[in-house]
């Protein structure tokens, strides 16, 4: 859930960005989308490393 920096309001989606019903502040959901991808990098990261140590038996 995304807060209005303005006027601490919960801001409502309004598409793909986030837009404050009080004050009419526009947020865009960037930070949303970098957490997602990173967050979908990491079992990756955790394949090679599972591969890497079949390797070795
Ligand atoms: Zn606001």
């Amino acid at each position: 859930m995304e807060f209005c920096p303005k006027c601490g309001c919960v801001l409502v989606a309004q598409n793909k960005d986030f837009k404050c019903p009080r004050c009419n502040y526009k947020a865009k959901s960037k930070i949303k989308i970098e957490s997602t991808e990173k967050i979908d990098s990491k079992p990756e990261i955790g394949v090679i490393r599972d591969k890497d140590t079949d390797g070795r038996r």
